[in-house]
């Protein structure tokens, strides 16, 4: 099986209320090898009324994660981050992967004009197609400002939102027109994106938090991941994105078999920010 979980949530973000060590004992009963906590960091997230601010204390999030360590030396506990992707927040970004000592930085973008597709106040404002052709140039547009991170995170997220897909998930074959029809209009700002990410060495993930969602592929779908291969990327992490530990390592049983089908021979994980490949040679017999 994928012996680590590189997507990892806990009640260092706003949206989680789950323990840290919660996760690592579902890690360990779930046979995972190790585990990358990768909470949410996004600066400037406009504060929710509710007093959400997808911000965490560093000092007191290593400090947590040395305990741990010793509490479960047979348990390697991985520094990861999520850091919210957004211009106007560069600077302060750069300061913390600069002054800490992170093993994995994934870069996603969460909003868009200050708005996160998952309200419908996004849909609102831009419909739907231009919304998540939106999304993708926004991508795009972080990649190229100069952030430090090591994998971009859930590529095709908008799609988890989009009010269509909310509403035709219960028809798997209308979701799947809507998803491919999606993919083909936004299929030459996608292929900007991944040899963007390619040619600045940075790698992407595998997000299964899309089979959790019923939306029947992970995040990105197969067909992205496929592109990727094509031009060239090699650099795949796999997380769950599990903020429940009910979550942790969703659908990884499916990942060898997908991998392989795709061209992969090994997928990716990182520790003090260098990419371990793991050969997927041993799955063959799947
Ligand atoms: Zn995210
Ligand atoms: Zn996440």
């Amino acid at each position: 099986m994928i012996q680590s979980d590189s997507h990892v949530h806990t009640s260092f973000s706003s949206d989680s209320s789950t323990p840290m060590e919660d996760m690592i004992f579902r890690g360990k009963s779930l046979g995972l090898s190790s585990i990358c906590f990768t909470d949410h960091m996004d600066y400037g997230f406009p504060v929710q009324e509710n007093g959400m601010d997808f911000l965490f204390s560093v000092e007191d999030y290593f400090s947590k994660i040395k305990e741990l360590s010793r509490k479960h030396p047979d348990f390697p506990i991985r520094t990861g981050v999520e850091l919210g992707l957004k211009k106007d927040v560069l600077a302060a970004a750069l300061k913390l992967t600069k002054e800490y000592a992170f093993d994995f930085v994934i870069g996603s973008t969460h909003l868009v004009d200050d708005i996160d597709p998952y309200d419908n106040e996004y849909w609102e404002n831009y419909g739907e197609e231009n919304g998540i052709r939106h999304y993708y140039e926004t991508t795009l547009q972080n990649i190229g400002e100069g952030f430090d991170y090591d994998v971009y995170g859930h590529i095709d997220y908008v799609i988890r939102y989009c009010p269509s897909m909310n509403t035709l998930l219960t028809d798997v074959r209308q979701t799947e027109a809507f998803y491919q029809k999606m993919l083909k209009k936004n299929q030459h700002i996608i292929d900007e994106i991944l040899s963007t990410l390619i040619s600045f060495g940075k790698g992407i993930e595998i997000n299964t938090a899309g089979w959790k969602r019923g939306l029947g592929h992970p995040n990105p779908h197969e067909a992205i991941l496929k592109r990727y291969a094509e031009l060239g990327g090699r650099m795949i992490t796999i997380g769950s994105d599990a903020h429940e530990t009910k979550y942790l390592a969703y659908d990884f049983a499916k990942i060898p078999a997908l991998l392989q089908s795709l061209g992969f021979t090994s997928y990716t994980e990182f520790h003090g920010r260098k990419p371990i490949q793991i050969s997927l040679l041993s799955y063959h017999s799947l």
